[in-house]
């Protein structure tokens, strides 16, 4: 049995309590192991918070739409129960142009269909065509986000049987589908829009979610993949393409992971940061606390990014050298920024109409062109803050009137495309600028936004990294490109969330499936251990 100071036992420990070390730890909680979540912060919840920005007003600082929160998670871990409640973002994103024509995308396809056609009835056409066709391959993908890429080249009996899965989840695809698939996984956003639409405001309301937090502009290969992505299943109705506000903010997803785990049995303590995970001949035994103090555990889960976890606390001499470069070769360079507002009145966006109920006026994304975005892409890939900027706006107090006081506004607003690495200067001489540049293009659409701010903060990539603890600024914990997916991620050889070290998992954004606001990753890798104890893989940590 192992012992901390205070005299508890633990069978698992989890580095950090984002959505996804929470997702795991109650899943762990739920098996019946002793797991304890170690979180940094002063708060629970990573990427995933509610934090007042000023005296009475609260915002989603960093995410912002809850898109494809597993619907298995929200149900096993009865997330509903314990306060967590979604409206769906009706219209899902919206584009206003700068001729003052405000072009929504609504849940309802006909109302979809309806809009497109006052621009291109063509177009509109396409859209039918291209939508059942993106779903019927969005389907294909769907089961592998709630398990382990399988590991090409082992040659285990669980290896084929991995295998063998995932052959069978493509039974009944045609060539066709099967080559559509491929220049999906490889092709750019850019040509496939080209390709099927004429409409350049058509074009662009694609792009609007669809390169979200990635690098590359919409021409770079690849890129293509944000159309499939997205129409995977999310919220507690399993709807494709499902887009949330959160009622009191991304916050209460975790918060409600944290009262499930709890309710399951699970301890969470924060302003608790590991400094180093104790390994002893080649085991992970527990962690050491930048207090010095120690904890053992049979088992540790890290919700930390790879980078962090594996060049940041474990000794050098503990890796093969081989992982220890492709961890290095992650590419991190985050290339966004967030800048969330408080203001004194409404923003008014030109061209909205004047019956547009709140959930209309609830979100912008501010891209007039793919040309534009292209271009805004490669300024930042030189290191320049773009004068130009691609910001996607959310009134998130139109849609819930709980995170301000009345006639006060929190509106987020969430940059694609700045550099981590300025060529000039660094990135505390330059947050001003950075927010100086947002507010003047959101000025351009919502006139009287820049007289009506009363708070601001603004997080550069800089400081999503050190008070968020995503390394360079990555929003994702490693960019979300086909060389850096499914058994690729973190690296090739370690996708089914165990390391190098026996006992030592990862469960975070940065291993399979990756990104954003799932629960996915702290799902499958909870599965993972929970399948390693049982087969006795861990018979010594547990003997
Ligand atoms: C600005 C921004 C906007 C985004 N917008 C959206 C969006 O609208 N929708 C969406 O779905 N996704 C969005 N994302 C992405 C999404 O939020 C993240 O990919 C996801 O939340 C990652 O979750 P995680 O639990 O894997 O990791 P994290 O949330 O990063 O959690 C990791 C946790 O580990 C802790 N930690 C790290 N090191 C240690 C240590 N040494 N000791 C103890 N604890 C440690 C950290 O403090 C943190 O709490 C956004 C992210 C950002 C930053």
């Amino acid at each position: 049995m192992s012992q901390n100071h205070s005299g508890k036992t633990y069978d698992a420990i989890l580095i950090g309590g984002g959505h996804n070390g929470l997702t795991a730890a109650a899943y762990l909680g739920r098996s019946g192991l002793r797991t304890l979540v170690l979180e940094r912060r002063e708060i629970v919840g990573g990427c995933c918070v509610t934090e007042e920005i000023a005296p009475g007003c609260r915002a989603s600082t960093t995410s912002y739409i809850a898109s494809m929160l597993r619907p298995e998670v929200i149900r096993d871990l009865k997330l509903a129960e314990f306060g967590l409640r979604m409206v769906p973002c009706d219209p899902a994103l919206q584009v206003p142009f700068p001729d003052g024509h405000v072009v929504p995308w609504w849940t309802e396809r006909e109302q979809t269909i309806a809009e497109l056609k006052k621009i291109s009835s063509k177009d509109a056409d396409t859209f039918v065509r291209v939508d059942d066709q993106l779903k019927k391959l969005a389907r294909f993908l769907q089961p592998f986000f709630l398990e382990p890429p399988p590991e090409p080249g082992t040659n285990s009996l669980d290896g084929w049987s991995d295998m063998l899965r995932v052959g069978k989840r493509f039974r009944g695809i045609s060539t066709t589908e099967i080559a559509q698939l491929i220049s999906f996984l490889t092709g750019s956003l850019g040509d496939f829009l080209d390709r099927n639409y004429e409409s350049e405001k058509i074009k662009t309301l694609f792009l609007a979610n669809n390169v979200y937090g990635k690098h590359g502009g919409p021409y770079q290969p690849g890129t293509a993949l944000g159309l499939l992505f997205h129409l995977l299943s999310g919220g507690a109705e399993e709807v494709q393409g499902f887009y949330g506000h959160v009622i009191g903010g991304m916050g209460s997803i975790t918060q409600a992971l944290a009262k499930s785990a709890q309710s399951l049995g699970v301890e969470i303590r924060t302003s608790s940061s590991v400094a180093q995970i104790d390994i002893r001949n080649g085991r992970a035994r527990g962690v050491v606390l930048e207090d010095g103090s120690e904890i053992r555990a049979r088992m540790v889960l890290s919700n930390a990014d790879p980078k962090r976890t594996f060049l940041g606390m474990i000794p050098a001499n503990e890796l093969p050298g081989d992982f220890l470069r492709t961890i290095r070769g992650i590419k991190m360079d985050g290339p966004c920024a967030k800048v969330n507002m408080v203001l004194a009145e409404e923003p008014r966006f030109t061209g909205t109409p004047a019956n547009a109920g709140p959930l209309q006026r609830s979100l912008y994304t501010l891209v007039p062109s793919l040309e534009f975005a292209e271009r805004c892409y490669d300024i930042a890939k030189f290191g320049e803050i773009p004068e130009e900027l691609w910001v996607d706006c959310v009134i998130a107090s139109n849609a819930d009137d709980s995170l301000a006081p009345t006639g006060q506004h929190i509106m987020t607003c969430f940059v694609q495309y700045v550099p981590y690495r300025l060529r000039e200067g660094n990135w505390d001489q330059k947050r001003a600028l950075l927010g100086e540049r947002v507010v003047r293009k959101i000025g351009e659409y919502a006139p009287n936004v820049p007289g009506a701010i009363t708070a601001m903060q603004v997080l550069t990539p800089l400081d999503l990294e050190r008070t968020y603890g995503l390394t360079e600024g990555n929003i994702f914990h490693g960019d979300l490109t086909l060389e850096q997916l499914f058994f690729m991620r973190p690296v090739a050889g370690w996708s089914q969330y165990r390391t190098p070290i026996a006992g030592l998992y990862l469960c975070g954004a940065g291993a399979h499936p990756g990104g954003g606001v799932t629960g996915a990753p702290g799902h499958n890798a909870a599965q993972q251990v929970l399948r390693d104890v049982k087969k006795g893989r861990l018979k010594e940590e547990f003997a």
